[in-house]
């Protein structure tokens, strides 16, 4: 079978002429890029990097991070790209874990590293800065020979690491066959097939992110030209959508809603727009309306998946985003080759149709597991099946619905609460900005349910008034305990909501 490898040489053999990757006023051949992969494996070598070594990686979009991870994929050798939003000391504690033997970072972000009491067991070194460390001179200085790696779907392709929304980020282990698989599958289901030749992919999805990476690769393997950005800019993005060449991008909700409103601001259109993929986190129905109007011309695709399934496990056609189609909010249906199931988080027995239970997946593109972790490893894989941590429900025609994070339900005098459910509530509450419900210990109950909320300048409201907008809204056992009014909510790097920071320093203390 083919390795991820393949997918650069295959192109430079087939198209060696078409323009595979654009960045910054450079553009580069299909045969260049091969070339160049082969010139960075070459100088990987001349490192000392073995079959097996991680490369630990921290920069924004930059082009040679395509050279270095098909150069990686030609010995063997791991790519750990590191999200650079992350805090240095967090950053310190990923290389900790996923022991590189070559750790290589934008200037800016290798420097606000804290120095370590020891000698990092690593060699570090610096891209597009020129002198002795710099990566890319030393590629440059290779030969574009193709080593003689025999490569292997079973090498290790990529350790990346979770978002850490629930906790510490983990590093996950995606071999090629997960890439080959979850690419399969996607084409399987029709996934960003461009109409013609001359559509390109608008890439602005962080490389370290399991989305950024499958979406380079998608179009790499459609032989379409990646546009690529450094990083997120949404006045970038719409200034390059006014050109005549049709676009295609995966973007998270979050994003979409900032190119559009920069768009509505600059008074131009984004009708260039063909494909839009989306997914990480949930899609607000408001929004899907506002995308069909302002993006008319483009087929809306959403995934759902995580690091740990290589992005994938359920996707949505376009068809099911019309307009009064129930399934529009859902997550759509798994991938083919894909199974899901929904099982109930503590006995582990499949639930009744339209119950709502943990989301369990199986299918060929689970991960090889945690990195260093067989605990973590095999609580979440168990008997070929792996349990996604979210709670979710299957409608009658088979469309699987997101509800929340198992992590942050609620059991409250034995009923099973869902946040989410009341966030949304709440995020309609006039007075409110922003807001999060955890639970908090409680002797009583079990656990009590608390709201979080960022108020509105100048509005007034107090605790009562939130728990009087509630009532009637939702069950009476669902009506918080506590109100919390603080200024602003603790959030990850990709925007998802810290509850772990929030449910830290509550007492068990009954009421
Ligand atoms: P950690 O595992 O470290 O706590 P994380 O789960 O946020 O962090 P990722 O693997 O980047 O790390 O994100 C996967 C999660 O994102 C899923 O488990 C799910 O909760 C959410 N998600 C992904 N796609 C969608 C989607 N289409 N709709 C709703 N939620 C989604
Ligand atoms: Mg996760």
């Amino acid at each position: 079978p083919p390795v991820i490898a393949d997918i650069i040489r295959i192109q430079a053999t087939k198209r060696p002429d078409k323009i595979g990757l654009s960045f910054e006023g450079r553009d580069f051949t299909y045969a260049e890029m091969n070339a160049r992969a082969s010139q960075a494996a070459q100088a990987l070598l001349s490192l000392g990097i073995k079959r097996g070594d991680r490369i630990g990686w921290l920069a924004r979009n930059v082009a040679s991070f395509w050279d270095v991870l098909f150069g990686a994929a030609k010995i063997g050798a791991v790519l750990t790209p590191i999200n650079w939003r992350l805090a240095p000391p967090e950053v310190a504690q990923i290389l900790a874990d996923a022991e590189p033997k070559l750790f290589v970072g934008e200037k800016m972000f290798v420097d606000a590293l804290p120095s370590g009491e020891q000698q990092p067991n690593y060699r570090t070194m610096l891209l597009e800065e020129g002198g002795p460390d710099c990566l890319d001179a030393l590629v440059d200085k290779q030969s574009a020979i193709e080593p003689d790696h025999k490569g292997s779907v079973d090498d290790v392709l990529v350790q990346l690491y979770t978002s850490g929304t629930t906790g510490l980020p983990k590093g996950v282990i995606l071999p090629n066959r997960c890439y080959y698989e979850v690419g399969l599958a996607g084409q399987e289901a029709g996934i960003i097939i461009p109409q013609s030749d001359d559509e390109a992919v608008l890439h602005a999805l962080p490389h370290f992110h399991v989305a950024g990476l499958n979406f380079g690769l998608m179009a790499m393997c459609r032989s379409m030209r990646i546009i690529q950005h450094r990083q997120f800019d949404p006045t970038a993005i719409v200034k390059d959508a006014q050109g005549d060449v049709p676009l295609n991008s995966f973007f998270v909700p979050a994003m979409i809603m900032m190119i559009i409103e920069t768009a509505k601001t600059m008074g131009l259109s984004l009708e260039q727009f063909v494909g839009i993929s989306y997914g990480a986190a949930p899609m607000p129905e408001p929004l899907l309306d506002v995308i069909m109007k302002a993006m008319p011309n483009a087929t809306l695709v959403q995934f759902y998946g995580m690091t740990e399934t290589t992005g994938g496990v359920t996707v949505l056609d376009h068809d099911d985003h019309a307009q009064g189609k129930k399934q529009r909010v859902s997550a759509g249906k798994p991938l083919p080759g894909c199974e899901v199931n929904i099982c109930d988080p503590i006995s582990g027995r499949e639930v009744a149709q339209g119950e709502t239970g943990e989301v369990i997946a199986r299918a060929k593109f689970i991960m090889d597991g945690y990195w260093q972790n067989p605990e973590a490893t095999a609580e979440v894989i168990r008997d070929g099946w792996y349990w996604s941590g979210d709670a979710g429900y299957k409608d009658e025609n088979g469309f699987v619905y997101i509800v929340d994070r198992i992590k942050d339900m609620i059991i409250s005098g034995g009923e099973n609460i869902y946040p989410a459910e009341l966030e949304a509530v709440l995020a309609t509450c006039p007075g409110i900005a922003d807001v999060a419900v955890i639970g908090v210990p409680d002797e009583k109950w079990g656990e009590r349910i608390k709201v979080v909320a960022v108020k509105r300048v100048g509005v007034e409201l107090d605790a009562d008034g939130v728990i009087a907008f509630l009532k009637g809204k939702v069950a009476d056992f669902k009506l918080p305990k506590s109100v919390a009014f603080i200024d602003m909510l603790p959030r990850n790097p990709s925007g998802k909501i810290l509850k772990t920071e929030l449910r830290k320093g509550e007492s068990g203390a009954g009421d």
